[in-house]
């Protein structure tokens, strides 16, 4: 088949690959039908995550069709139109039992590296380096799901794929962000970032209650489908202060909850991060995150307000100001999306109307032209905010 592969720092290449075949009883193969980029692989492809290897199929956020299934998958069968969340979860173990699917015990083969830098190991993620399992991702004719009737579900009817493939990263992360704000009617939310999550964080903020939604960003195109799209009000960091407005637009008080859809910046950090995984804990003493957004959230966000991040960071950051943190008795939380908890519900909204990711689909390119898209999208050009293949 072919596969978009990671060869290397801004190599990506469009290459014969084998297909993928069922290796446990709990597998699926899917026929990808829609396959999307996501900010975070920005990260793999300027070389900032570790342990990636030439020929990696990149990719994780699908929709498709399950072709194969291996003898203990009895929820799909052959034929079903899916989303597959694109962070993997066992279903069994003690975190998946919780829905912190994302923190799954089993769904990471390689916790080695992960157990060693972060002291334990978290769930497999499609195409995300070894060091989250080096499964194979879904910028392909056909990808291998492990753990199938957990991580695969039915579109419904009435959802198009042009709304469901974000269904698999994108509108989870941005839900679980606005959740992790437990945000109360009245609330003002801000959030950091309008790319695709950052979007689906402010839609979902109004879908909790808040009151007003603040999004940030420099991008002109980003900024404005913020406002029309998710009815957001806007602040581009390029041209305002922001502490000075948001004080200014909340009378002094500063947002009550404060979004991350930024993270550690793909053109930031050391680029001795590539060293992780030879040097390992040495290497890690090294700041490999910018954490400016981290640091604007704190200085912003109101005394006892709560900082929710899903901006993805990899390693430690500098200078971080815990001292204000702490005396503004700011709650923190984070963390990779436990999308499984959410599809069902996320569905729903799309189904009754009040969510509709296609709009993040601004480019559908063939497999064959995945390196210029990649570059577009990299580049933010033509108003690029994601751009989705069609194998
Ligand atoms: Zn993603
Ligand atoms: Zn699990």
């Amino acid at each position: 088949m072919r596969a978009l592969c990671w060869n290397g720092v801004n190599d990506l290449r469009v290459e014969r690959v084998p297909d993928p075949t069922i290796l446990a009883p709990q597998d699926a193969i899917i026929k990808v039908g829609l396959s999307s980029v996501c900010g975070s692989d920005l990260h793999l492809i300027g070389g900032y995550v570790p342990t990636m290897r030439a020929g990696d199929i990149i990719g994780h956020e699908f929709l498709g069709e399950v072709v194969e299934k291996g003898p203990e998958v009895t929820r799909l069968n052959r034929g079903d139109r899916v989303i597959t969340v694109s962070i993997i979860g066992c279903g069994k173990c003690w975190h998946c039992e919780h829905e912190e699917f994302s923190l799954c015990d089993n769904s990471n083969p390689q916790p080695a590296f992960e157990e060693m830098a972060y002291g334990h190991c978290t769930a497999g993620i499609f195409g995300y380096s070894h060091a989250f399992g080096g499964y194979a991702g879904s910028h392909a004719e056909y990808i291998r799901v492990p753990f199938a009737d957990t991580n695969c579900f039915r579109v419904p009817e009435g959802v198009t794929d042009e709304q469901a493939v974000f269904v698999s990263d994108a509108v989870p992360t941005g839900y679980m962000a606005a959740d992790m704000g437990n945000i109360k009617p009245g609330d003002v939310v801000a959030v950091w970032g309008c790319g695709g999550v950052g979007q689906m964080a402010m839609k979902s903020a109004f879908l909790m209650g808040a009151e007003r939604v603040i999004g940030i960003d420099r991008f002109p195109d980003r900024l404005r489908a913020a406002q029309m799209k998710a009815g957001a009000e806007t602040l581009d960091y390029s041209r305002v202060d922001i502490y000075d407005a948001l004080l200014a637009m909340t009378g002094g008080r500063g947002p009550d909850v404060c979004i991350d859809a930024v993270g550690m910046e793909a053109d930031s950090g050391a680029s001795a991060i590539e060293d992780l995984y030879d040097r390992g804990k040495q290497v890690l003493r090294l700041e490999s995150d910018r954490p400016a957004v981290l640091r604007q959230m704190i200085q912003c966000c109101r005394k006892g307000g709560t900082l929710s991040i899903v901006g993805v960071y990899g390693g430690l950051i500098d200078k971080f100001p815990m001292g204000a943190a702490m005396n503004k008795a700011l709650t923190f939380r984070m963390g990779q999306q436990h999308g499984q908890r959410y599809v069902k519900r996320l569905f729903e909204h799309i189904e009754k109307g009040d969510l509709d990711p296609a709009y993040l689909l601004t480019h559908k390119w063939a497999l064959d032209d995945a390196p210029q898209g990649y570059r577009m999208f990299k580049e933010k050009a033509d108003d690029c905010m994601r751009v989705v293949f069609a194998p």
